[in-house]
């Protein structure tokens, strides 16, 4: 369909649950497939490029509740490195699918304007693993994603033809708010003749961000997440919490409203450096370490999560470390901190209070979490970090 077609139904009103979950779930027939019965996991993206000085360095840390706190109940990784590869850039958008697809160079540029850099997978994510082998809904393999990143919402599957488009993760972000929020505007028709063509305006420019066939339709769960969540927060997108600690909000309403088994949050905001101001960058650095400290409360808190959840949290990619660069904090120059990262996994089944000490490549992260839930990631090329578990 496309988005011409698509706007008609919007538009005559029949866009409706039903026919977005046919269209959402109907690839693979649900009963083929085992319960998941093992721990959730949550995956975060400690992102926007970090150095372990400022996040992992007990003396210089701006995220003490990470460091300090959440280290003591499982393993802190201090020394994980982005392979030293031909063409492989030390960024976000490939660190991420690193991460995700256990591969370098797993993905294709999608083609679009000079410096921004659309990425697709060309491997399968740990959410088509998932999907592929349980059977788990759309909305309980969840990708949070930043408002300001809309390449990001490539990465809820490849295209490998193994994988794919059925067994994908949903997305929750502001982007995907505002396409079910200017959606429902314009099949209410409630509102007045400028608003409604300002609607369809925005409406189209942003399904022009993202022009895959599935991109406008959310699954009928998700629908409901975004319409509570224009409920509480109007339609006036002023209210809601801004940059990462949107995400946290995100994040913590899925928990408690969609009860995902894997969530990823891509946080993001210490990568505001780039503008030059490394006070920033440490601010970033603690808006996410209090997230992550209301994320641990509330998994802790909520009887689906509490003692079956495990956190693995990792960086894209590291940052220079060079005082005597003019312009430091960068990560595009292939230096040697731009290449250094570390994880942190801590949940039930893996070891407490302590420090792996051997240098482990990012790309066993994937293996790592295929391990702690239990799935095959097949394509994925790093070895799961045995050390870590009881
Ligand atoms: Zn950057």
């Amino acid at each position: 369909m496309d988005r011409r077609s698509f706007n008609k139904i919007v538009a005559s009103g029949a866009l409706n649950g039903t026919l977005v979950g046919t269209l959402a779930g109907s690839a693979t027939p649900a009963a083929a497939k085992p319960r998941y019965n093992g721990p959730n996991v949550v995956l975060i993206r400690f992102g926007g490029g970090v150095r372990r000085r400022e996040t992992i360095d007990p003396d210089h840390t701006y995220a003490p509740f990470l460091r300090h706190v959440l280290a003591k109940r499982g393993v802190l990784i201090p020394n994980v490195t982005i392979a030293q590869l031909d063409g492989v850039d030390t960024s976000h958008a490939e660190g991420t699918l690193n991460i995700l697809t256990g591969r370098y160079l797993a993905y294709r540029d999608t083609g679009s304007k000079f410096f921004e850099d659309r990425l697709e997978p060309t491997q399968p994510t740990l959410f088509e693993y998932l999907r592929s082998e349980f059977d788990i809904p759309f909305h309980q393999a969840l990708l949070v994603n930043g408002e300001d990143r809309p390449q990001e919402e490539f990465f809820t599957y490849g295209v490998h033809r193994h994988y794919g488009i059925k067994h994908r993760s949903e997305l929750l972000s502001l982007h995907r708010f505002k396409l079910f929020k200017f959606a429902s505007i314009l099949k209410e028709g409630k509102a007045s003749e400028t608003e409604l063509v300002e609607a369809q305006k925005q409406y189209d420019k942003l399904i022009a961000v993202d022009k895959r066939e599935f991109a406008p339709r959310q699954s009928a769960k998700l629908e409901e997440f975004w319409a509570n969540w224009r409920e509480h927060y109007g339609d006036s997108g002023f209210k809601n919490p801004r940059g990462d600690r949107l995400l946290t909000a995100l994040a913590l309403r899925a928990i408690s409203e969609l009860q995902p088994r894997l969530l990823m949050i891509n946080y993001q905001d210490p990568d505001y450096v780039h503008w030059g101001n490394a006070s920033h960058y440490t601010r970033a650095i603690a808006i996410i370490d209090e997230g992550i400290s209301q994320l641990v409360k509330a998994t802790d808190a909520d009887p689906f999560y509490r003692g079956r959840t495990v956190f693995v949290i990792t960086p894209d990619c590291g940052r220079d470390n060079n005082p005597l660069l003019n312009i430091d904090f960068q990560h595009h120059f292939n230096t040697r901190s731009a290449h250094e990262t570390w994880a942190l996994v801590a949940g039930p089944g893996i070891e407490r209070a302590k420090i792996l000490d051997k240098p482990i490549d990012q790309s066993a992260i994937t293996k790592t979490v295929a391990a702690v839930m239990g799935f095959h990631a097949r394509e994925a090329e790093g070895l799961a970090i045995s050390e870590i578990f009881t």
